[in-house]
């Protein structure tokens, strides 16, 4: 990037304190990709800045770069949506942080993705305007949220085929064919997509099923590595919720809440997403275990 003055619009990610009056913010630049900046003043005086520069907001930044650091300093910034309605709501705000988190560790500056921008700002969005608390609809957004970042980063897995012999996947969006002891299909994230039944138990699928899994009626420990998973890594899955995520991948953001569901699908995706996107990152999120723990749905923090 040259040294000049930058004018950007920008999903804030985070935002610390560094000084007495100043901010060390990341965010994600529609033009620009991730970003650091440090806003000058921003904590001793707020009226240059108001709180568009608080995370969960979409701003108009301007900023200078020096063409060396990679900090910027940031001089303005005006307020396109703050996103008013979702950081009302304790639930909703937690979705939202875990949204910023994760498009914060699976990015890195330097690699310029506007979809990521414009993805950020419609599911933000959405989350803004969904008129009634429904954890499953909450839940669809979340994993349509996490398929489509993937996507747009790269790292989407193998969903039409499966990883190990590229056998296509049979079946249509809405079909549960699975149950316990008759899995059809596996997932592993260590392979990077959905594995077919001859693959999977030649790999060690038939292992699966013994301890607390999506159809197993027990609950399950979403932050766990192991539980559900066979001695190749597999879960199983059914054919409907990979063709589900494949579907979601693609479907328009705007139109998502158009997108049929069902609960096994979202709780299918929740363990194969979470397990995939920990496989990709490495660890858990903070965000993840705090938007759990107001849900009320993890077994252990
Ligand atoms: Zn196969």
């Amino acid at each position: 990037m040259k040294r000049g003055a930058y004018k950007a619009r920008a999903i804030i990610l985070n935002s610390v304190d560094y000084s007495e009056s100043d901010c060390i913010l990341t965010f994600y630049t529609k033009e620009y990709g991730k970003m650091s900046g440090i806003a000058k003043g921003a904590r001793r005086s707020r009226r240059r800045f108001v709180a568009n520069i608080d995370p969960l907001c979409n701003s108009t930044l301007l900023f200078f770069h020096n063409g060396k650091s990679e900090l910027v300093r940031v001089d303005d910034a005006t307020l396109i949506d703050g996103f008013v309605m979702l950081k009302t709501d304790i639930e909703r705000y937690s979705i939202g942080c875990y949204m910023l988190e994760l498009a914060s560790e699976m990015t890195r500056e330097g690699h310029v993705l506007p979809d990521v921008y414009d993805l950020l700002r419609d599911f933000l969005g959405l989350l803004d305007t969904s008129d009634v608390m429904d954890s499953e609809a909450d839940d669809a957004l979340l994993r349509s949220f996490e398929i489509k970042l993937l996507s747009y980063l790269g790292y989407l897995p193998h969903l039409n085929g499966c990883v190990e012999c590229s056998e296509p996947i049979v079946g249509t969006v809405g079909e549960v064919s699975d149950t316990v002891g008759t899995a059809t299909l596996f997932f592993s994230s260590e392979r990077g997509g959905a594995v077919c039944a001859p693959c999977g138990n030649a790999i060690g699928g038939l292992g699966v099923g013994g301890g607390a899994g999506w159809n197993s009626g027990q609950p399950f420990d979403l932050f766990s590595t192991a539980d559900g998973r066979g001695s190749g890594g597999l879960q199983p899955v059914s054919t409907g919720t990979v063709k589900w995520l494949s579907t979601a991948a693609r479907f328009d953001s705007m139109k998502i809440k158009r997108l049929k569901t069902s609960s096994v699908f979202l709780k299918e995706g929740e363990r194969l997403l979470g397990d995939f996107i920990r496989h990709q990152i490495g660890r858990e999120l903070k965000t993840k275990r705090f938007m759990y723990k107001l849900r009320g749905t993890a077994t252990s923090t």
